[in-house]
Order: C-alpha cells, then structure tokens, then sequence
C-alpha cells in the first residue's frame, strides 16, 4: 500500500487541479491519497469526483494554519466535518488575513522599487480560496525578479525578507479541539522542519498537545533529515502518536516535493482512521475516507 497524507491542489498555493492531483497520484501508483490544501476544503468536491472515477483512496483534509509560543505551525487536520460553526469560522478568519495581507505586500515590494498589481496576483492564483506569498513568488518569477518560488522567499518574502507582511493564525491548542470537536484528527505538519527554532514542540511539548487530543506527527517528511526523523519517531513511539509519512506536494511550486516521496505506513494509517472514527462518534459528525469502489 502507497500511502501520501499531505498535497497541495491550486485551491492553495499547488500548481495542478484537484483532479490533476488526483491522477497524478495514480500515476505515482498511490493506493490512498490525502488532500491538504492550506486553510480550505475548495478541492475536496473535485478530488472527491476524481478518486472516485480513479479508484484510489482520497482522504480529505487541510492543512490549517496556527500558532504556538508565538511561532508557526501547520496543523494537519484530516476528516472533518467542514460545516462545524467554530472550523469555519476560523478558516474564514484566517482566509480573511491571507487576503488582506496580499496588498500591505505589495506596499512593501513597490518600496523597494518592484511594483506587481493585485490584479496581476490574483490572475495568476487563479482557482486558488487560499491566497499565499507562493503567488506573489509566482508574480516575481513572471516579472523576471527570480527565477523561481523559493528565490523569491529567500531574497524577499521570508520572515525576514523586506516585504514580509504578519498574518492571522489560529491557537494550535483550541485548533486542535476544535478539530475533534468537528469529528476530525490533528497531526502537527512538520514539526522540525529546517527552519524549527523553538523549544514548543519538543517531546514535552508533543505530549501536553497529546493531551488536548493530538493524534500525531509527520515524521517523514522533505524538511526532516534522517536524524530528524529518526529522533521525531522515538518520541512518537514514546508517547503513543501516530507517525506519517508524505511528500508535501505542490507540482511544480516545490522541487524534490513529487507525490510519493514519503510514505506513511498502512499500520499508522488505519490507526489514524480508527481515531478519526472515534472521534466522529463522540462528536456525532464525520467526513468519512472517499472510498475506491
Ligand atoms: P503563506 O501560506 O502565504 O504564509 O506562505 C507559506 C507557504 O509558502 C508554505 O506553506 C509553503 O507552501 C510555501 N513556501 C515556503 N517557503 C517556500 C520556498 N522556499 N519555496 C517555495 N514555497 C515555499
Ligand atoms: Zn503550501
Ligand atoms: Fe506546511
Ligand atoms: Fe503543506
């Protein structure tokens, strides 16, 4: 079984339809995919349509944006029910800052001289729900300012970059009940990842998300060397998380990202879904697993 929890369509900052991501999941021979836009279920409807012509397993879920200690972190959020009030309130909220974000981004790059229309912007996001800096990236390569998404980060758009704008994230801890309150699991996205600099999501840390419901970590994932992950799965295995594996995809906005790169193990995944299961039951809501016929 080839397993991939964790893609990107262009409803956010990935480069190929839902349906595209999709087929190209079966292309890679994967038997059970996840969907994980940031911060929208706009692609569910369509991947849903295509896994069912496809005859591959589709998992819905999001990648929602909070904070913790004052620092990012991606909680993956799979299977649940969108329409619960407190979800989408939040979403919208945080949709609601991706939005306003984009023109006090522009602000900052035409003081540096650079000057991109919103218009331009949102021409180029396209079909995306989710605004992000990966489409004023996008904006930059066009303009012939970098030559690619992650030059445009580097040299601009990071968090220490001269055009970086703060937006809204969610509380990771009320984002995680809120999760299981909508009949979902959590699994924290990355949570070493190159950049991690925080003492947050350390073991203790894991364990005091746990406890507020936290079904488990991606430990196999681009951002994570083999120490990394070596480390991230005995804390795992520690404190009873479930481990996955994915690839992060987002087409061709992301290099050395393709569907299938990592894995996550069948084992972790039915235990996922048992959680996620469980969780439906309490919470008397559910998205269930989009199964092949
Ligand atoms: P935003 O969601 O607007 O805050 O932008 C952050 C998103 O941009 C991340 O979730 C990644 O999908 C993407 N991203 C971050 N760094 C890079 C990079 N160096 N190259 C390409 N995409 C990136
Ligand atoms: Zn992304
Ligand atoms: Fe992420
Ligand atoms: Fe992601």
């Amino acid at each position: 079984m080839r397993i991939d929890l964790h893609t990107h369509s262009d409803r956010s900052d990935g480069t190929t339809s839902p349906a595209e991501l999709v087929r190209h999941a079966v292309e890679r021979r994967m038997d059970v995919l996840a969907i994980t836009d940031h911060d929208t279920t706009a692609g569910w409807a369509q991947a849903t349509e295509a896994a069912l012509e496809a005859g591959l397993t589709l998992v819905r879920g999001l990648e929602v944006s909070c904070k913790l200690a004052g620092h990012g972190v991606h909680l993956l959020a799979y299977l649940p029910d969108p329409t619960y009030e407190p979800l989408a309130h939040e979403l919208e909220r945080i949709l609601d800052g991706r939005n306003a974000r984009l023109p006090a981004t522009l602000d900052k790059l035409r003081d540096i001289g650079i000057d991109i229309e919103e218009s331009d912007v949102r021409r180029i996001a396209g079909d995306a729900a989710a605004m992000g800096r990966p489409h004023v990236a996008d904006a930059l390569v066009d303009l012939g300012v970098v030559e690619h998404r992650g030059q445009a980060f580097d040299s601009y758009l990071g968090s220490r970059g001269p055009a970086y704008v703060h937006r809204y994230a969610a509380p990771l801890e009320a984002m995680i009940g809120v999760v299981a309150e909508a009949g979902g699991v959590s699994v924290i996205a990355h949570p070493w990842a190159k950049r991690h600099n925080f003492d947050a999501l350390d073991e203790e840390g894991l364990a005091a998300l746990k406890d507020l419901g936290l079904s488990g970590i991606e430990v196999d994932h681009q951002d994570h060397d083999a120490r990394t992950r070596d480390t991230l799965r005995g804390i795992a295995r520690n404190l009873d998380l479930v481990v996955t594996g994915s690839s992060d995809f987002h087409g061709d906005g992301k290099v050395d990202h393709d569907i299938g790169c990592n894995l996550t193990d069948p084992e972790e995944y039915a235990r996922l879904v048992e959680l996620a299961r469980d969780a439906a039951r309490v919470a008397g809501r559910s998205t269930p697993e989009v199964l092949a016929p």
